[in-house]
């Protein structure tokens, strides 16, 4: 037998001949008996690998003999548990927030806020409120954790002690939480906004002299099969228009009498009164008539559905205004390409458009918009700056995106410096050779007011044009015309226009783009270019993926736009404690 049958910390000595143990039955039952006396007692003991059953007889297969575990067994001491027992001094829950937590800062930093506009929206008398100051807090807090939902926020108020000490183990319920997010806050939330960020100012953080705006595209709380394309509407109408004319066209045949003096103005539908009418017209001329089954079913079809469907498109443009698509489950969000697109089809989803301005990767302002361009927001968002802190911003950072004329003109306006670039800005960095027959390289001669073409000759100025965007901006453009293109040898790499070539130059937009080029390409340009995207792109990535915030939990604009600032809030709060 091995060394191992005769260990010292064995509880009993063992025979030593191999074919005793394979044998000896009652040496079997007593080493079994000896394990369990072992096992009692905490000491080492054998153990016997392949018992095998034959028939009623027991026949052990000693295959391997092992001690398991080699070492004594210490005694375990478990520590105290008394999980019902009474305290005399119970612990105050200030003693288990730890000193430099990040609900301290967002309670110190809420302390300090002047909560005068929020206390005015209690009318008083009732019963009692709980405190706006707390749900403040709650509702910072809960943004701060990524506890989004009221529900979520009512359960923390009972469970998780960082809740419970912030709102002085207050509980209120998530109906109170979700009026006073949605209702209470509402243009209210900007200002204690602002007020944080002016801290934020003081104590050394950011400033609010440069700024670096950008914006992303933020899911809405809606159904996004259930949306009304303004496109539609428009398609359907001129279909209605048609059908309209041909009926009519149909009737003036078959009652040439009846309809003579009857034409009506216009058939391109305005309104349900007017449609009826129509309808009704053509229906009494047809009275009596020998009219085919199939206009009758049309004019039928046309009498019980287009005048109710002229007031739903009616109803449906009133609520587009000046969009292309809403939702009907969320009549604020538009239909918008976003980059998170799971499907990969490109589908539009509901959204709001999420502009944010920031210095230092703190935010300073931000502004909710329904179209999804950004050229459009620029102004909209620059003058809610301006209204927070009742002074635009000296310089403004922002991509391309926000190029535009009306956007450069707006900034000289409010006598700010901006550092946009425009949509050629990258190509003409990179392109290795001019394109010298663009109309955005020809020469302008001022003093003559004449373009120089490619060949060198003049271009005389011929007319203008007129543009108005979706904003209101107007735009001037010079038509500039060549004078001899007709044996001219650069004319295949100049223009396919058949005669001279013209040119339609946007002088005001000429002029702009060449003080954003100077601006950018100088050092202090070259150094707004690299740190824009350092700035204010991690605020999205953090909003978006640290804080998994990719759809708002609320409906409606302004509901919406208080969400952005709770979570605004949040983010600062958490930088700041940082
Ligand atoms: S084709 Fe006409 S516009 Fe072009 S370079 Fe010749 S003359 Fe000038």
């Amino acid at each position: 037998m091995p060394d191992l049958f005769r260990h010292p910390n064995l509880s009993a000595q063992i025979p030593r001949s191999r074919n005793a143990v394979r044998d000896d039955k009652v040496f079997l039952r007593w080493l079994l008996l000896d394990k369990r006396e072992a096992v009692s007692k905490g000491q080492p003991f054998l153990m016997l690998h392949g018992d095998k059953k034959r028939g009623s007889r027991s026949i052990p297969l000693l295959v391997q003999v092992a001690i398991l575990p080699v070492c004594a067994k210490s005694k375990v001491v478990f520590k105290d548990y008394t999980p019902n027992q009474v305290m005399m001094l119970p612990p105050s829950l200030e003693e288990l927030i730890m000193e430099n937590h990040l609900v301290r800062v967002v309670n110190q930093v809420i302390d300090r806020i002047n909560i005068d506009p929020l206390l005015k929206k209690f009318k008083g008398g009732g019963t009692s409120s709980y405190h706006p100051r707390m749900l403040l807090k709650v509702l910072v807090y809960g943004y701060l954790n990524n506890t989004y939902s009221s529900r979520r926020m009512e359960s923390a108020l009972k469970e998780n002690i960082h809740f419970m000490w912030l709102a002085g183990m207050n509980k209120p319920d998530h109906n109170t939480i979700n009026r006073f997010r949605s209702e209470r806050l509402k243009d209210v939330l900007k200002t204690v906004f602002g007020q944080v960020v002016e801290l934020l100012v003081e104590a050394g953080h950011l400033s609010l002299k440069e700024v670096f705006t950008d914006g992303t595209k933020i899911e809405a709380q809606a159904n996004r099969y259930t949306f009304v394309w303004g496109n539609a509407i428009k398609t359907n109408k001129s279909k209605m228009e048609e059908q309209l004319k041909e009926l009519w066209a149909y009737a003036e045949r078959v009652a040439v009498e009846e309809l003579k003096d009857e034409a009506p103005e216009s058939f391109a539908p305005v309104s349900a009164t007017q449609v009826k009418q129509v309808i009704e017209k053509i229906d009494k001329a047809l009275e009596g008539k020998a009219v085919s089954k199939k206009v009758k079913q049309k004019l039928q079809y046309a009498k019980n559905n287009w005048p109710q469907n002229m007031k739903r498109y009616k109803h449906h443009e009133k609520l587009l205004g000046k969009r292309n698509s809403y939702s009907k489950t969320d009549i604020d969000a538009t239909f918008m390409r976003m980059k998170e697109d799971h499907m990969r089809n490109g589908q539009l989803k509901p959204a709001y458009n999420v502009q944010l301005s920031s210095h230092n990767q703190y935010i300073v302002n931000y502004s909710l918009h329904q179209k999804p361009t950004d050229t459009t927001t620029l102004k909209t968002h620059i003058d809610s700056f301006k209204k927070l802190y009742k002074q635009y911003p000296q310089v403004v950072v922002a991509d391309a995106g926000y190029g535009s004329e009306e956007n450069y003109q707006m900034l000289v306006n409010r006598k700010i410096e901006g550092y946009i670039k425009h949509n050629q800005f990258d190509r003409s960095l990179h392109r290795k050779h001019v394109d010298t027959f663009g109309s955005d390289n020809l020469i302008y001669d001022e003093e003559r007011d004449m373009m120089i073409c490619p060949s060198g000759k003049p271009m005389k100025p011929i007319g203008e044009t007129h543009r108005t965007t979706a904003n209101g901006f107007k735009q001037k453009m010079i038509k500039y015309q060549a004078t001899k293109c007709k044996g001219c040898p650069l004319l295949q790499q100049c223009h396919q226009q058949k005669g001279n070539r013209v040119v339609a130059i946007n002088h005001r937009l000429r002029k702009l783009k060449q003080q954003a080029d100077e601006r950018l390409k100088s050092e202090q340009g070259i150094a707004y270019r690299k740190r824009r995207p350092a700035d204010v792109e991690p605020i999205f990535g953090n909003i978006k993926h640290n804080k998994n915030f990719k759809r708002f939990m609320l409906k409606g604009l302004d509901k919406v736009e208080i969400e952005t600032g709770l979570l605004a809030l949040a983010h600062n709060l958490a930088k700041w404690a940082a």
